[in-house]
């Protein structure tokens, strides 16, 4: 879901709010089978408190290196292109630190791709903690038309809090000047922000820290984790551990959330629309729409987006990187044997089909869809198990919001610019309709 570039989403809503693309072009919604690659697998030269990723290298001690082969990128490249139906082919590469693989390794990702994919549009997306970006690498991002997605929380105080090397160190400065760098090219990047216990109580000083640095692609994610002790030594908790596992401390809580989310709101939908562009509102508004959003945690079910480990090992997604989530290793099974199995179809339907009655009955599910099955382990008032544990944050802001998305809606069914909502709040609109 949650830590992917959304290029196609960003530049679609670029042009929907401004009214330069017709509500009825709906093309970047639809769902091609998407396999984010980990090509040096957990491996990262900082060590972030929440990191949901740097303990899976306990999963591969056995292969202390960590880095794909080149025999495994072609045969990757090879593959997944040809079990693509869709003419535009989207490539992720995700860590760990992607930037830990030298240049090299991925100026061979463009030329496979070129040799494999015949003349098919190929887009590619890179995720990065930002902290080794130099001139070389964003003159390649840049030539190569790549979209980087970069790891940033906000100010120095918020982001050095959990974003620290092993030994410590703060990460805030080296982010900025990779920011630097990326401008300096003109590099496509959108900023992917992580809400916590520690920032989550700020909204505004976040949001305007993004919007002082000129950033106007901008993700947003809760950090929800539980710790659970493996015998290997991973400590967080795989969905399938129930209620064993406790809340980790540095979550954001639900309140923290919806609030942020709902403060957030109420800037942008008066001054921000059509310039800057937060995923999740445009989820909220794709959903409001009726059309298939892009985040897969606001979709109805999930599993078409697979992850592929450095040795070839693949999962029904990133978020479920756990041994009993594992679908096989492509050496042993094609790409569409293992993302169209009986077991990940059911993965993704389970997204639907395991909602309690609280989420069925929701005013709000054609919007939440009950978030992330991750997320899915307090139980409703009546005890029914599976309730989103952020249900009470999601709930405030759909609520808040509902008006506006109604404005936008109409707008955009009429074929007007939503940003039109911006003056309808103006003239007092929002507070008649309140
Ligand atoms: S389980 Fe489904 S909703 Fe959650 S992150 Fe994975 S694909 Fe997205
Ligand atoms: S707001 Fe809460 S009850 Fe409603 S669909 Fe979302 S998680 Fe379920």
């Amino acid at each position: 879901m949650r830590r992917i570039c959304y290029v196609n989403f960003n530049r679609f809503f670029a042009s929907l709010y401004s009214g330069s693309m017709k509500s009825n072009t709906y093309a970047p919604f639809a769902k091609p089978m998407y396999i984010m690659t980990k090509p040096a697998g957990s491996l990262c030269n900082l060590a972030c408190n929440y990191c949901y990723y740097t303990e899976k290298s306990k999963l591969y001690k056995q292969n202390p290196k960590h880095i794909m082969s080149d025999e495994l990128l072609e045969k990757f490249i090879k593959e997944y292109i040809e079990c693509q139906t869709t003419p535009q082919i989207m490539f992720t590469w995700h860590g760990g630190e992607t930037l830990m693989r030298p240049l090299d390794f991925y100026k061979k990702v463009v030329k496979l791709q070129q040799q494999y994919g015949r003349g098919r549009q190929i887009e590619n997306s890179i995720q990065t903690n930002g902290t080794l970006l130099t001139d070389e690498w964003c003159r390649f991002f840049h030539d190569q038309n790549w979209l980087v997605g970069l790891s940033i929380d906000g100010p120095q105080e918020f982001h050095d809090e959990y974003r620290r090397s092993r030994s410590g160190k703060p990460s805030f400065k080296q982010v900025m000047k990779g920011i630097q760098l990326l401008n300096k090219h003109q590099v496509e990047w959108n900023a992917m922000a992580v809400v916590n216990d520690f920032n989550g109580d700020y909204p505004l000083d976040f949001y305007h820290f993004f919007k002082e640095i000129n950033c106007h692609y901008i993700q947003f994610t809760p950090i929800v984790e539980r710790i659970y002790k493996h015998p290997d030594g991973r400590i967080l908790a795989s969905p399938s551990e129930g209620t064993k596992a406790e809340l980790a401390d540095f979550s954001v809580t639900p309140e923290q959330w919806g609030n942020f989310l709902c403060t957030i709101f109420d800037e942008w939908v008066r001054q921000d629309v059509g310039e800057y562009f937060i995923q999740i509102f445009d989820a909220t508004l794709a959903n409001w729409m009726g059309v298939m959003s892009s985040l897969c945690s606001m979709s109805e079910t999930c599993g078409h987006a697979g992850v592929m480990e450095f040795n070839g090992d693949v999962y029904s997604c990133d978020h479920f990187v756990f041994p009993e989530y594992k679908l096989g290793n492509i050496y042993e099974k094609t790409l569409l044997e293992m993302m169209y199995s009986e077991r990940q179809l059911k993965f993704g339907e389970a997204k639907k089909s395991t909602l309690p009655t609280q989420c069925r009955e929701c005013e709000f599910n054609f919007a939440c869809h009950g978030e992330c099955p991750k997320n899915r382990f307090c139980k409703t008032s009546s005890g029914e198990s599976g309730l989103n544990y952020l249900c009470k944050g999601y709930y405030q802001f759909y609520k808040h919001v509902a008006p506006y998305m109604d404005f936008m809606k109409e707008e955009l069914k009429n074929e007007r610019p939503p940003a039109n909502v911006m003056e309808w709040i103006r003239q007092g609109g929002a507070d008649l309709e309140l």
